[in-house]
C-alpha cells in the first residue's frame, strides 16, 4: 500500500514550494494537480473554448499525462511539454475558471487516483482531502493571509519583467479565492480531518519543518 498525503489550500499558500521540498526529504514524489487544471486551460485557450459544453466535448482530445524527473514533474499535453507555458497569469486565473466544470473535473480525477494508488505521493491542490483521496494517511490544510500571499508571490515575481502590481496580485488572489471557495463542484474548503497549519507568520523552512513534523507524529516517517 503506498502512503498518501494531501495538502489543499489558497493560492500563493506556498503550498507547491513547501510540498517540493518535504516531499523531496521524505523520498515521496510530489504530485502539483494544479498543473493539471492550467493544462485545460491552455488546451482551451488555443482551441479558443469557452462554453461548458464546448469544452465537454473536446476534453477526449486532451491527453494529459505527468511524468516526473529527478523528482521533478512535468506535464505533457498530446505529447507537448507544457509545464513552462502553463506558468502565466492569464492561465492561473483561466484554470480557476475552468476548475469549476464538472466534466474538467471528473476528467481528471481519475488520472490523479491512479498516481495515488501506486507511489508514495505527496498531492497538492484544492480538494485533494475533500474528494480526490478522502482515505488519505494524513491531510494538510495550508494558509496564510492573502495580503502576505500576495506579498510572496510579488517577491517572488519582482526579477521577472512585467512583474504586475503588488494590488493587482491581491485583487487576483483574492478573485481566485473566491472563484476556488464558492464553486459548486468541489469547492476549496478545509477537510474535516485536516490539520490546519498557518504560514503566515513562519518562514518558509519553518513552514517545511512544520509539515514534516506532522508527517512523524502522524505517520512515523
Ligand atoms: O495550484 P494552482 O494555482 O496551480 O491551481 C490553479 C487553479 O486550478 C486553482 O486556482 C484552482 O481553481 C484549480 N485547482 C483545483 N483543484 C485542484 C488544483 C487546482 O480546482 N486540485
Amino acid at each position: 500500500m503506498s502512503i498518501n498525503i494531501a495538502i489543499d489550500g489558497p493560492a500563493g499558500a506556498g503550498k507547491s514550494t513547501i510540498a517540493r521540498r518535504a516531499a523531496a526529504r521524505l523520498g515521496f514524489i510530489y504530485v502539483d494537480t494544479g498543473a493539471l487544471y492550467r493544462t485545460v486551460a491552455l488546451f482551451c485557450t488555443r482551441r479558443g473554448l469557452k462554453a461548458e459544453e464546448e469544452i465537454g466535448a473536446a476534453l477526449p482530445e486532451a491527453e494529459i499525462s505527468l511524468r516526473f524527473a529527478d523528482g521533478v514533474q512535468h506535464v505533457i499535453l498530446n505529447g507537448e511539454d507544457v509545464s513552462e507555458l502553463i506558468r502565466t497569469p492569464e492561465i492561473s486565473m483561466a484554470a480557476s475558471t475552468i476548475a469549476a466544470i464538472g466534466t474538467v473535473r471528473a476528467y481528471l480525477f481519475d488520472l490523479q487516483q491512479q498516481i495515488a494508488k501506486t507511489e508514495n505521493i505527496l498531492m497538492d491542490g484544492r480538494d485533494i482531502g475533500t474528494v480526490v483521496l478522502p482515505q488519505a494517511d494524513l491531510k494538510i490544510f495550508l494558509t496564510a493571509d492573502a495580503e502576505e500571499r500576495a506579498r510572496r508571490r510579488h517577491k517572488e515575481l519582482a526579477e521577472k519583467p512585467d512583474c504586475p502590481s503588488y494590488e493587482a496580485i491581491l485583487a487576483d488572489i483574492i478573485q481566485r479565492d473566491e472563484q476556488d471557495r464558492t464553486r459548486a463542484v468541489a469547492p476549496l474548503k478545509q477537510a474535516e480531518d485536516a490539520v490546519l497549519v498557518d504560514t503566515t507568520r513562519l518562514s518558509l523552512d519553518e513552514s517545511v519543518e512544520a509539515v514534516l513534523d506532522l508527517c512523524k507524529e502522524r505517520l512515523g516517517l
